[in-house]
């Protein structure tokens, strides 16, 4: 059985985990005190947006703490940002590929499927 969730696998409670995380991410985005939320339009698309950099964010800050990765970095940011897509595929889900927020709600579904057996950069979610 390989670490992650495979989206083949999906039941409904990998569905409540899953939607949980992008709840616990505008939780995160919510009480981050450095962001100035005066001229925030409610927008949905750009509460998306917003949803996505901060997203995005943190899966860099967490992939980073890899060296291989900050290596692949340096040697060359484009391909990195494609690798950076296929190894989330390959370690989470498919699924977790398709965009920054996706890839923070499936680390928070790998973690409540697979508790200890959670890929490492899933459990790197939970510390934040
Ligand atoms: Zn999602």
């Amino acid at each position: 059985m390989p670490k992650g969730i495979l989206v083949e696998c999906t039941t409904p409670d990998n569905v409540v985990a899953h939607e949980s995380g992008h709840a616990a991410l505008y939780s995160l985005i919510l009480n981050d005190e450095s962001l100035d939320w005066n001229y925030l339009l409610y927008d949905e698309r750009e509460v998306d947006r917003l949803h996505d950099a901060y997203a995005a964010a943190i899966v860099n800050s967490i992939i980073m703490k890899d060296p291989a990765m900050i290596e692949m970095y340096n040697a060359d940011p484009w391909m990195y940002a494609a690798k950076k897509v296929g190894f989330i595929q390959g370690s989470i889900s498919k699924y977790a590929g398709r965009r920054d927020g996706e890839t923070v709600s499936e680390w928070f579904n790998d973690v409540s499927a697979n508790g200890e057996n959670a890929d490492d950069f899933s459990e790197e979610i939970h510390k934040l």
